[in-house]
């Protein structure tokens, strides 16, 4: 779908070049993913996708959740739906977490990285996450997978 980007410089922490690459400007709802590889991106409205709200209950029922803040929450929430999503064209799983890779030397491991001066944004064509293998799964084996990644997702989260 279109989605208002904006321009990112990047410090590649491997081999230092600087480069650019689109992160989603800040627009109510869009989250945009990378995959591990950092070479493709996709979004999700998180909104419109009933998948976020099942993440959420699913949570909400697990015994750490209380002690769990806001912030890694949603982290929770947006990893475990990027991980029940298609995997990338190069067969990697899409992370909030994961950066665009370096051109230069394919590592994904920025530095640090901020928004161009004065900002740019533009309109692009985002491809959306889509799920075909977990629409194909039968409830029983849906709600054992999202368990399972919500599970993860926090144990990871209290690393
Ligand atoms: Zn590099």
């Amino acid at each position: 779908m279109k989605v208002p980007m904006r321009t990112f410089e990047y410090v590649c922490g491997r081999c230092g070049c600087t480069y650019r690459a689109f992160q989603v400007a800040s627009s109510y709802g869009t989250l945009g993913f990378w995959d591990e590889s950092g070479k493709h991106n996709a979004v999700v409205d998180a909104i419109g996708d009933p998948l976020f709200g099942r993440v959420t209950t699913t949570l909400q029922r697990h015994p750490a959740f209380p002690s769990i803040n806001e912030r890694p929450r949603g982290q929770v929430i947006q990893r475990v739906v990027a991980r029940l999503s298609d995997p990338s064209p190069s067969g990697q799983a899409y992370d909030p977490d994961a950066k665009p890779a370096c051109p230069h030397c394919g590592a994904s491991s920025p530095k640090e990285w901020r928004s161009v001066e004065p900002p740019e944004v533009t309109e692009l064509e985002i491809p959306t996450l889509s799920r075909t293998v977990w629409n194909a799964l039968p409830e029983a084996k849906q709600e054992e997978l999202l368990t399972q990644e919500v599970n993860d997702a926090i144990s990871r989260s209290l690393e």
